[in-house]
């Protein structure tokens, strides 16, 4: 490397990145925020998605016909768009679950400032956000469960990159939704209807709705349709990952 490059990049970046190993391959390549330029490019992306939902969509000839999936064709959901920085597949997911349930924070945050960076360009596009709201997880969970709600970090790095004010008390779990994972997308929008409360803060306000993956898009359809009703005049989903 250049030795003025090399010297530009250790000035411009706080001191504990200077020396950091990739977190992926333990290379000390041109590692940025945890993870080095080859790993990087290697990165699974989403590709042409659902404006919608962020489902990955198959390319077409006529792609203004594709923007938005069967699914959200026929129902579409509250918030005006959802955009994913990765699709849910190794190593993505993998940093996923080192972070959310093994409390690896360099895996977070190396996820959370990768997908700042690279969904600047869809904050920056008009009409602006003017607060980001992280998908709250439950009292009794917090408590007992995993202690931290990953989406609440990952807002606040969004918020640090792209200046914005975080509300994180915005939006409230009033019930406890049993897991997820076995339902399908009908029978989550029907066990998540009433799950989130919003707080009167995010009224004519134009919310960025963060978490870090989006499954089938329920949860975020639920908080969505919750800042809604309390008077949010838009929402915008952003996330780390979805599953294909
Ligand atoms: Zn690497
Ligand atoms: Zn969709």
């Amino acid at each position: 490397m250049p030795l003025l490059r090399l010297l530009g990049q250790v000035l411009t970046r706080p001191l504990d990145k200077h020396f950091a190993r990739c977190l992926l391959c333990g290379s000390g390549d041109e590692v940025q925020a945890g993870v080095c330029a080859s790993c990087q490019c290697d990165l699974p992306s989403l590709g042409h998605a659902c404006i919608g939902c962020a489902l990955p969509l198959a390319e077409t000839q006529d792609r203004h016909f594709d923007r938005y999936c069967a699914t959200c064709i026929q129902r579409p959901p509250p918030q005006a768009s959802s955009v994913a920085c990765w699709a849910y597949a190794y190593p993505i997911a993998q940093l996923v679950q080192r972070f959310k349930y093994q409390r690896d924070f360099a895996a977070g945050r190396t996820l959370a400032e990768l997908a700042a960076q690279a969904l600047h360009p869809h904050v920056q596009q008009p009409p602006r956000i003017d607060i980001l709201v992280p998908i709250p997880m439950h009292w009794r969970k917090q408590l007992f469960g995993r202690g931290y709600n990953q989406a609440r970090l990952i807002a606040d790095i969004f918020a640090d990159y792209w200046r914005l004010p975080v509300a994180p008390d915005a939006l409230r779990k009033v019930a406890a939704s049993d897991s997820q994972q076995t339902l399908s997308r009908a029978q989550r929008r029907k066990n998540l209807a009433h799950s989130f409360a919003a707080g009167p803060q995010v009224k004519d306000l134009h919310v960025g709705l963060v978490d870090d993956v989006i499954t089938t898009g329920a949860t975020q359809e639920a908080a969505a349709q919750s800042l809604l009703a309390a008077g949010a005049s838009r929402v915008s989903v952003y996330a780390l990952a979805r599953t294909p």
